[in-house]
Protein backbone atom coordinates (compact mmCIF):
# COMPACT_ATOMS: atom_id res chain seq x y z
CA UNK A 1 0.00 0.00 0.00
CA UNK A 2 1.24 3.08 -0.92
CA UNK A 3 1.26 6.26 1.09
CA UNK A 4 -1.02 7.79 -1.37
CA UNK A 5 -3.68 5.20 -1.00
CA UNK A 6 -3.65 4.88 2.37
CA UNK A 7 -4.23 8.67 2.88
CA UNK A 8 -7.22 8.11 0.20
CA UNK A 9 -8.68 5.46 2.21
CA UNK A 10 -8.48 7.30 5.52
CA UNK A 11 -10.80 10.16 3.70
CA UNK A 12 -12.89 7.49 2.43
CA UNK A 13 -13.09 6.47 6.40
CA UNK A 14 -13.67 9.46 7.54
CA UNK A 15 -16.42 11.01 5.10
CA UNK A 16 -18.13 7.52 5.54
CA UNK A 17 -18.26 8.01 9.25
CA UNK A 18 -19.43 11.68 8.77
CA UNK A 19 -22.62 10.70 6.61
CA UNK A 20 -23.51 7.75 8.51
CA UNK A 21 -23.47 10.81 11.57
CA UNK A 22 -25.57 12.90 9.56
CA UNK A 23 -28.45 10.49 8.37
CA UNK A 24 -29.44 10.12 12.08
CA UNK A 25 -30.98 14.06 12.52
CA UNK A 26 -31.73 14.22 8.89
CA UNK A 27 -35.55 13.84 8.50
CA UNK A 28 -36.36 14.09 5.05
CA UNK A 29 -33.65 11.20 4.35
CA UNK A 30 -35.10 9.50 6.75
CA UNK A 31 -38.86 9.51 5.40
CA UNK A 32 -37.20 8.63 2.46
CA UNK A 33 -35.65 5.15 3.55
CA UNK A 34 -38.69 4.33 5.37
CA UNK A 35 -40.80 5.03 2.20
CA UNK A 36 -38.66 2.99 0.32
CA UNK A 37 -38.99 0.00 2.95
CA UNK A 38 -35.48 0.38 4.19
CA UNK A 39 -35.03 -0.53 8.50
CA UNK A 40 -32.50 1.06 10.62
CA UNK A 41 -31.30 -2.25 10.70
CA UNK A 42 -30.10 -2.59 7.34
CA UNK A 43 -29.00 0.62 6.84
CA UNK A 44 -26.83 -0.02 9.70
CA UNK A 45 -25.75 -2.87 8.12
CA UNK A 46 -24.75 -1.19 5.02
CA UNK A 47 -23.57 1.92 6.54
CA UNK A 48 -25.83 3.94 4.68
CA UNK A 49 -25.78 7.93 5.07
CA UNK A 50 -27.06 11.26 4.05
CA UNK A 51 -24.72 14.03 2.86
CA UNK A 52 -26.13 17.06 3.63
CA UNK A 53 -27.67 19.86 1.51
CA UNK A 54 -24.82 21.96 1.37
CA UNK A 55 -21.47 23.09 -0.56
CA UNK A 56 -19.06 22.49 1.69
CA UNK A 57 -20.04 20.61 5.07
CA UNK A 58 -16.71 18.74 4.48
CA UNK A 59 -14.58 21.87 5.44
CA UNK A 60 -16.03 20.88 9.04
CA UNK A 61 -14.81 17.10 8.88
CA UNK A 62 -11.41 17.92 7.21
CA UNK A 63 -9.17 20.07 9.11
CA UNK A 64 -7.79 21.27 5.65
CA UNK A 65 -10.75 21.27 2.57
CA UNK A 66 -7.92 22.07 0.32
CA UNK A 67 -6.00 18.77 1.18
CA UNK A 68 -5.36 17.64 -2.16
CA UNK A 69 -6.25 14.08 -0.80
CA UNK A 70 -9.62 15.26 -1.07
CA UNK A 71 -10.30 15.61 -4.59
CA UNK A 72 -7.80 12.99 -5.60
CA UNK A 73 -10.86 10.89 -3.64
CA UNK A 74 -13.49 12.16 -5.45
CA UNK A 75 -15.25 13.71 -2.21
CA UNK A 76 -14.89 17.29 -3.72
CA UNK A 77 -14.60 19.73 -7.22
CA UNK A 78 -12.38 21.87 -8.23
CA UNK A 79 -13.48 24.28 -10.29
CA UNK A 80 -10.67 26.85 -12.32
CA UNK A 81 -11.67 29.66 -15.00
CA UNK A 82 -10.29 29.65 -18.13
CA UNK A 83 -6.82 30.88 -17.35
CA UNK A 84 -6.90 28.71 -14.11
CA UNK A 85 -6.49 31.03 -12.10
CA UNK A 86 -9.72 31.21 -9.97
CA UNK A 87 -10.32 28.21 -7.69
CA UNK A 88 -13.50 27.15 -6.25
CA UNK A 89 -13.66 24.28 -4.29
CA UNK A 90 -17.28 22.49 -3.34
CA UNK A 91 -18.75 18.76 -2.14
CA UNK A 92 -19.34 16.79 -4.37
CA UNK A 93 -22.21 14.84 -2.87
CA UNK A 94 -24.84 17.11 -1.26
CA UNK A 95 -28.48 16.16 -0.40
CA UNK A 96 -28.06 12.22 -1.18
CA UNK A 97 -28.34 9.28 0.30
CA UNK A 98 -25.42 8.06 0.61
CA UNK A 99 -23.77 4.29 0.27
CA UNK A 100 -20.20 3.39 0.65
CA UNK A 101 -18.71 0.70 -1.59
CA UNK A 102 -16.05 -1.45 0.25
CA UNK A 103 -13.28 -3.12 -1.68
CA UNK A 104 -13.29 -7.03 -0.22
CA UNK A 105 -11.09 -6.05 2.74
CA UNK A 106 -13.90 -4.14 3.88
CA UNK A 107 -12.23 -0.18 3.12
CA UNK A 108 -14.82 1.79 2.05
CA UNK A 109 -13.08 2.44 -1.76
CA UNK A 110 -15.90 5.12 -3.04
CA UNK A 111 -19.67 6.40 -3.24
CA UNK A 112 -23.11 6.07 -4.45
CA UNK A 113 -25.16 8.56 -3.69
CA UNK A 114 -28.54 8.87 -4.35
CA UNK A 115 -31.09 11.99 -4.78
CA UNK A 116 -34.14 11.85 -2.50
CA UNK A 117 -36.99 11.41 -4.28
CA UNK A 118 -37.14 12.86 -8.79
CA UNK A 119 -34.14 14.56 -9.54
CA UNK A 120 -30.75 14.29 -12.09
CA UNK A 121 -28.95 12.49 -12.14
CA UNK A 122 -30.90 10.08 -10.08
CA UNK A 123 -27.38 8.28 -9.00
CA UNK A 124 -24.02 10.19 -8.41
CA UNK A 125 -21.49 7.76 -7.89
CA UNK A 126 -17.23 8.78 -7.06
CA UNK A 127 -15.42 8.84 -10.14
CA UNK A 128 -12.08 5.89 -10.55
CA UNK A 129 -9.43 7.09 -8.01
CA UNK A 130 -6.21 4.43 -7.42
CA UNK A 131 -8.71 3.11 -4.97
CA UNK A 132 -11.60 2.26 -7.14
CA UNK A 133 -11.91 0.93 -10.05
CA UNK A 134 -15.72 0.13 -11.17
CA UNK A 135 -14.72 -2.61 -13.79
CA UNK A 136 -13.31 -4.68 -10.23
CA UNK A 137 -15.15 -4.09 -7.63
CA UNK A 138 -18.84 -5.50 -7.21
CA UNK A 139 -21.39 -3.24 -4.58
CA UNK A 140 -21.94 -5.44 -1.54
CA UNK A 141 -19.16 -8.50 -2.33
CA UNK A 142 -17.72 -7.44 1.13
CA UNK A 143 -21.29 -7.82 3.35
CA UNK A 144 -21.99 -10.35 0.82
CA UNK A 145 -19.23 -12.83 1.46
CA UNK A 146 -20.16 -15.52 3.85
CA UNK A 147 -24.06 -15.18 3.19
CA UNK A 148 -22.59 -16.42 -0.32
CA UNK A 149 -20.85 -18.90 0.85
CA UNK A 150 -24.07 -20.23 2.91
CA UNK A 151 -26.34 -19.91 0.71
CA UNK A 152 -24.08 -21.54 -2.01
CA UNK A 153 -24.60 -18.87 -5.13
CA UNK A 154 -24.35 -15.54 -5.51
CA UNK A 155 -26.82 -13.30 -7.05
CA UNK A 156 -25.39 -10.15 -9.04
CA UNK A 157 -28.25 -7.18 -9.33
CA UNK A 158 -27.52 -3.60 -11.21
CA UNK A 159 -28.39 -1.09 -8.07
CA UNK A 160 -27.68 -0.43 -4.48
CA UNK A 161 -31.35 -0.69 -3.53
CA UNK A 162 -31.53 -3.90 -5.50
CA UNK A 163 -28.71 -5.17 -3.22
CA UNK A 164 -29.99 -3.75 0.43
CA UNK A 165 -33.64 -4.85 -0.30
CA UNK A 166 -32.72 -8.93 -1.26
CA UNK A 167 -30.24 -8.03 1.95
CA UNK A 168 -33.24 -7.02 4.10
CA UNK A 169 -35.91 -9.85 3.07
CA UNK A 170 -33.96 -12.70 3.34
CA UNK A 171 -31.21 -12.86 0.18
CA UNK A 172 -27.74 -11.52 2.11
CA UNK A 173 -26.05 -13.18 -0.79
CA UNK A 174 -26.63 -10.85 -3.48
CA UNK A 175 -24.02 -8.06 -4.83
CA UNK A 176 -24.33 -5.41 -8.07
CA UNK A 177 -22.32 -4.18 -10.60
CA UNK A 178 -22.74 -0.46 -9.68
CA UNK A 179 -24.37 0.97 -13.90
CA UNK A 180 -21.38 -0.67 -15.36
CA UNK A 181 -21.89 -3.69 -17.36
CA UNK A 182 -20.67 -7.07 -16.04
CA UNK A 183 -16.89 -7.63 -17.04
CA UNK A 184 -14.72 -10.85 -16.84
CA UNK A 185 -13.24 -9.84 -14.42
CA UNK A 186 -16.17 -9.16 -12.38
CA UNK A 187 -16.87 -12.70 -13.23
CA UNK A 188 -13.41 -13.90 -12.43
CA UNK A 189 -13.50 -11.95 -8.80
CA UNK A 190 -17.27 -14.12 -8.32
CA UNK A 191 -15.77 -17.11 -9.40
CA UNK A 192 -13.08 -17.21 -6.72
CA UNK A 193 -15.68 -17.54 -3.74
CA UNK A 194 -18.48 -19.35 -5.71
CA UNK A 195 -19.60 -22.14 -8.26
CA UNK A 196 -23.22 -20.69 -8.68
CA UNK A 197 -23.71 -17.52 -9.85
CA UNK A 198 -27.57 -16.29 -10.59
CA UNK A 199 -27.33 -12.76 -12.99
CA UNK A 200 -30.46 -10.84 -11.48
CA UNK A 201 -30.84 -7.52 -13.73
CA UNK A 202 -33.74 -5.13 -13.89
CA UNK A 203 -36.80 -6.99 -16.21
CA UNK A 204 -36.35 -4.01 -18.64
CA UNK A 205 -34.37 -3.46 -21.83
CA UNK A 206 -31.50 -2.30 -19.94
CA UNK A 207 -31.03 -5.56 -17.89
CA UNK A 208 -31.86 -7.89 -20.26
CA UNK A 209 -29.19 -6.09 -22.77
CA UNK A 210 -27.18 -6.07 -18.80
CA UNK A 211 -27.63 -9.83 -19.13
CA UNK A 212 -26.33 -10.54 -22.57
CA UNK A 213 -23.11 -8.42 -21.96
CA UNK A 214 -22.87 -10.52 -18.27
CA UNK A 215 -23.34 -13.89 -20.72
CA UNK A 216 -20.51 -12.86 -23.18
CA UNK A 217 -18.52 -11.69 -19.87
CA UNK A 218 -19.10 -15.22 -18.25
CA UNK A 219 -17.43 -17.11 -21.85
CA UNK A 220 -14.22 -17.15 -20.89
CA UNK A 221 -14.27 -18.47 -17.59
CA UNK A 222 -17.21 -21.23 -17.35
CA UNK A 223 -16.29 -24.38 -16.83
CA UNK A 224 -17.81 -28.00 -15.86
CA UNK A 225 -17.75 -27.04 -12.34
CA UNK A 226 -19.47 -23.83 -12.16
CA UNK A 227 -22.97 -23.12 -12.84
CA UNK A 228 -24.28 -19.57 -14.09
CA UNK A 229 -27.78 -18.87 -14.40
CA UNK A 230 -29.95 -15.81 -15.62
CA UNK A 231 -33.19 -15.01 -13.44
CA UNK A 232 -35.49 -12.66 -15.30
CA UNK A 233 -37.85 -10.80 -14.13
CA UNK A 234 -41.30 -9.04 -15.39
CA UNK A 235 -40.52 -5.87 -17.35
CA UNK A 236 -41.66 -2.99 -14.57
CA UNK A 237 -39.66 -4.77 -11.86
CA UNK A 238 -36.14 -4.72 -10.28
CA UNK A 239 -35.06 -7.37 -8.00
CA UNK A 240 -35.99 -4.71 -5.35
CA UNK A 241 -39.25 -3.66 -6.42
CA UNK A 242 -40.27 -6.95 -7.17
CA UNK A 243 -39.28 -8.77 -3.64
CA UNK A 244 -40.97 -6.23 -1.75
CA UNK A 245 -44.19 -6.37 -3.93
CA UNK A 246 -44.47 -10.52 -3.58
CA UNK A 247 -42.47 -10.95 -1.50
CA UNK A 248 -39.25 -13.70 -0.52
CA UNK A 249 -40.80 -16.97 -1.32
CA UNK A 250 -42.20 -15.30 -4.56
CA UNK A 251 -38.32 -14.52 -5.39
CA UNK A 252 -36.91 -17.66 -4.11
CA UNK A 253 -39.02 -19.54 -6.99
CA UNK A 254 -37.57 -17.55 -9.53
CA UNK A 255 -34.22 -18.19 -8.64
CA UNK A 256 -35.18 -21.68 -8.21
CA UNK A 257 -36.37 -21.06 -11.82
CA UNK A 258 -33.34 -18.99 -13.29
CA UNK A 259 -32.54 -20.14 -17.09
CA UNK A 260 -29.40 -21.53 -16.92
CA UNK A 261 -26.44 -20.09 -18.90
CA UNK A 262 -26.61 -22.61 -21.75
CA UNK A 263 -30.18 -22.64 -22.02
CA UNK A 264 -30.08 -18.25 -22.33
CA UNK A 265 -27.44 -18.81 -25.10
CA UNK A 266 -28.96 -20.56 -27.60
CA UNK A 267 -31.99 -18.53 -27.09
CA UNK A 268 -29.75 -15.35 -27.84
CA UNK A 269 -28.50 -17.07 -31.04
CA UNK A 270 -31.18 -18.23 -32.08
CA UNK A 271 -34.03 -15.50 -31.58
CA UNK A 272 -35.32 -13.52 -34.31
CA UNK A 273 -33.69 -16.44 -36.55
CA UNK A 274 -36.27 -18.37 -38.81
CA UNK A 275 -34.91 -22.27 -37.52
CA UNK A 276 -37.23 -23.60 -40.91
CA UNK A 277 -34.98 -22.18 -42.98
CA UNK A 278 -31.41 -22.38 -44.30
CA UNK A 279 -30.36 -18.54 -43.76
CA UNK A 280 -32.10 -18.86 -40.42
CA UNK A 281 -30.09 -21.83 -39.28
CA UNK A 282 -26.90 -20.42 -40.97
CA UNK A 283 -27.16 -17.15 -39.10
CA UNK A 284 -27.92 -19.03 -35.87
CA UNK A 285 -24.61 -20.31 -36.37
CA UNK A 286 -22.96 -17.60 -37.27
CA UNK A 287 -23.96 -15.60 -34.38
CA UNK A 288 -23.16 -18.96 -31.78
CA UNK A 289 -19.28 -18.71 -33.22
CA UNK A 290 -17.61 -16.08 -31.59
CA UNK A 291 -19.73 -17.24 -28.39
CA UNK A 292 -18.21 -20.77 -28.19
CA UNK A 293 -15.07 -19.53 -29.89
CA UNK A 294 -14.65 -17.82 -26.34
CA UNK A 295 -15.20 -21.20 -24.24
CA UNK A 296 -12.33 -23.85 -23.44
CA UNK A 297 -12.76 -27.35 -24.78
CA UNK A 298 -15.64 -28.72 -22.12
CA UNK A 299 -18.15 -31.01 -21.11
CA UNK A 300 -20.91 -27.97 -21.51
CA UNK A 301 -19.06 -26.43 -24.79
CA UNK A 302 -19.67 -30.09 -26.51
CA UNK A 303 -23.25 -30.09 -24.64
CA UNK A 304 -24.22 -26.32 -26.39
CA UNK A 305 -22.13 -28.01 -29.87
CA UNK A 306 -24.64 -30.42 -29.60
CA UNK A 307 -27.88 -28.31 -29.12
CA UNK A 308 -26.87 -26.23 -31.59
CA UNK A 309 -26.10 -28.70 -34.20
CA UNK A 310 -29.40 -30.63 -33.07
CA UNK A 311 -31.27 -26.87 -34.16
CA UNK A 312 -29.64 -26.39 -37.09
CA UNK A 313 -29.50 -29.84 -38.83
CA UNK A 314 -25.81 -30.14 -38.23
CA UNK A 315 -23.49 -32.52 -36.97
CA UNK A 316 -21.25 -31.51 -34.19
CA UNK A 317 -18.13 -32.70 -36.19
CA UNK A 318 -19.60 -30.29 -38.31
CA UNK A 319 -20.18 -27.68 -36.51
CA UNK A 320 -16.87 -27.85 -34.73
CA UNK A 321 -14.76 -27.49 -37.93
CA UNK A 322 -17.18 -24.65 -38.73
CA UNK A 323 -16.20 -22.61 -35.55
CA UNK A 324 -12.56 -23.87 -36.00
CA UNK A 325 -13.05 -25.29 -32.00
CA UNK A 326 -9.86 -26.65 -31.14
CA UNK A 327 -9.68 -29.76 -27.92
P1 LIG B 1 -33.81 3.15 -7.56
O1 LIG B 1 -34.52 1.89 -7.22
O2 LIG B 1 -33.21 3.83 -6.39
O3 LIG B 1 -34.62 4.07 -8.39
P2 LIG B 1 -32.17 1.55 -9.31
O4 LIG B 1 -30.98 0.89 -8.72
O5 LIG B 1 -33.34 0.70 -9.61
O6 LIG B 1 -32.55 2.80 -8.42
P3 LIG B 1 -31.52 1.87 -12.09
O7 LIG B 1 -31.97 3.02 -12.92
O8 LIG B 1 -32.15 0.55 -12.36
O9 LIG B 1 -31.69 2.33 -10.60
O10 LIG B 1 -29.96 1.78 -12.23
C1 LIG B 1 -29.22 0.69 -11.72
C2 LIG B 1 -27.91 1.17 -11.15
O11 LIG B 1 -27.20 1.90 -12.12
C3 LIG B 1 -28.04 2.14 -9.98
O12 LIG B 1 -28.18 1.48 -8.75
C4 LIG B 1 -26.74 2.90 -10.05
O13 LIG B 1 -25.67 2.15 -9.51
C5 LIG B 1 -26.52 3.00 -11.54
N1 LIG B 1 -27.07 4.26 -12.05
C6 LIG B 1 -28.35 4.51 -12.38
N2 LIG B 1 -28.52 5.77 -12.81
C7 LIG B 1 -27.30 6.33 -12.77
C8 LIG B 1 -26.79 7.63 -13.10
N3 LIG B 1 -27.56 8.60 -13.52
N4 LIG B 1 -25.45 7.82 -12.94
C9 LIG B 1 -24.64 6.85 -12.49
N5 LIG B 1 -25.07 5.62 -12.16
C10 LIG B 1 -26.37 5.36 -12.29
MN1 LIG C 1 -32.69 -0.04 -14.54
MN1 LIG D 1 -34.93 0.15 -8.33
MN1 LIG E 1 -33.33 -0.83 -11.15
Amino acid sequence: VTAKSLALSEVMTKACDFYRQQLRGADRAIQYLKKRGVTGEIAARFGLGYSPDAWDSLRAVFADYGASALAEAGMVIDKSDDEGAYRKRYDRFRDRIMFPIRNTKGQVIGFGGRILDQGEPKYLNSPETPLYQKGLELYGLFEARQAIRDAGYALVTEGYMDVVALAQLGFPQAVATLGTACTPTHVQKLLRQTDHVIFSFDGDSAGRRAARRALDACLAHVNDNKVIKFLFLPVEHDPDSFVREYGADAFASEVQNAMPLSQFLIKEVSADNDLATAEGRAKTQFEAKPLLQQMAPSALRLQLVRNLAQITQSTAAEIEALFELSQ
